[in-house]
């Protein structure tokens, strides 16, 4: 049976997980980023680990080991410059591929929610899509064409700092109006707080201390039927479904799928976004895209598009090396 493993690096954890061919993660492992602070020592963590999982899988056909990261180097194979880790460079791919005799890829993590919905998720037999995160930030990755579209730097994709409003809420990016600052977790927060402070709208959150006041508070009193609260989805999915409707025109893309915390809020913010979406869309296609929810569970979804970079790229090998036939 085919498998591979992918390795999911994040600023807290790095979690390592041995999937099958149709997605099941079978064996995981979490590495502790604050104690591994040294690159090196990382390193030699990650390669006992992957060790022990070549170990523990010996009757099965591991085709290779995939790496999403933030500030991934594709060219180069490094880590290198993300805020949120703190190794300065770190030669990943040269030095998992002199231990194992594998090949090792690397992407950045922003596309591994893409990668997963492509290996395991809806989007198998599509060609052109997107996927958003929605979680305390925004995230994307684009198929087009059946590939994943990196970049000329690895940095396609950040469809949350297209600015939607010119001078409007600061962004950590630095810039100011970002659409993330608005069909975010966090977007939904200070939403929330701008309503409660207007008092245009009756609601039991007037009496929530502000500190207390998340996006899922916010999401459970619009699904009780708080009249500001169901402002709050109201404005962010019309918001979200005006910003889907112009990356449309630039990817016309077959689908588009939601992932991250803010997407369970089901309906709550899917039926205003597909409404402003419909509204908003460009009238020349054939089939208007459809806006859906992601297959993938967002807890897996690190391992798993990681370990789907490894289906994804030896499809890729199988398919040059017969053309070079
Ligand atoms: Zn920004």
């Amino acid at each position: 049976m085919k498998a591979a493993i992918g390795i999911d690096i994040g600023g807290t954890n790095v979690r390592v997980g041995l999937v099958l061919e149709l997605g099941e993660v079978i064996h995981q492992s979490r590495i502790e980023v604050a104690t591994h602070a040294d690159g090196e020592l990382f390193l030699n963590q990650l390669i006992r680990t992957v060790h022990e999982f070549l170990a523990f899988s010996e009757d099965l056909n591991v085709l290779g080991i995939g790496i999403g990261s933030p500030g991934a180097n594709i060219e180069e194979g490094i880590i290198e410059r993300a805020s949120n880790l703190p190794w300065k460079r770190l030669p990943i791919v040269e030095r998992l591929s002199s231990v194992f005799d594998l090949p090792v890829f690397l992407t950045n993590d922003a596309n591994l929610f893409a990668i997963a919905e492509k290996g395991y998720g809806h989007a198998s037999q599509m060609t052109d899509f997107l996927a958003v995160t929605l979680g305390t930030g925004v995230g994307g990755g684009v198929y087009a064409s059946d590939q994943l579209v990196t970049g000329a730097n690895g940095l396609a994709g950040e469809v949350g700092h297209v600015i939607y409003e010119r001078n409007g809420r600061a962004c950590k990016c630095g810039r100011q109006g970002c659409l993330e600052r608005y069909v975010s977790a966090s977007g939904v927060v200070e939403t929330a707080k701008e309503y409660i402070l207007a008092k245009e709208f009756p609601s039991e959150l007037y009496g929530v201390p502000e500190h207390l006041i998340n996006a899922q508070l916010v999401a459970d009193s619009a699904k009780d039927g708080d009249v500001l609260a169901m402002k709050v989805f109201e404005d962010t999915g019309r918001i979200l479904g005006e910003a889907l409707a112009g990356f449309v025109a630039v990817l016309n893309p077959e689908a588009i799928f939601l992932s991250g915390g803010l997407s369970n809020s089901g309906d709550l913010l899917l039926k205003p976004a597909r409404a402003s979406f419909s509204k908003s869309l460009l009238s020349i296609y054939p089939n208007e895209p459809v806006i859906r929810t992601s297959a993938i569970p967002d807890n897996d979804a690190g391992v798993l598009g990681a370990s789907a970079l490894v289906w994804e790229y030896s499809k890729k090998l199988n398919e040059s090396s017969l053309t070079e036939i």
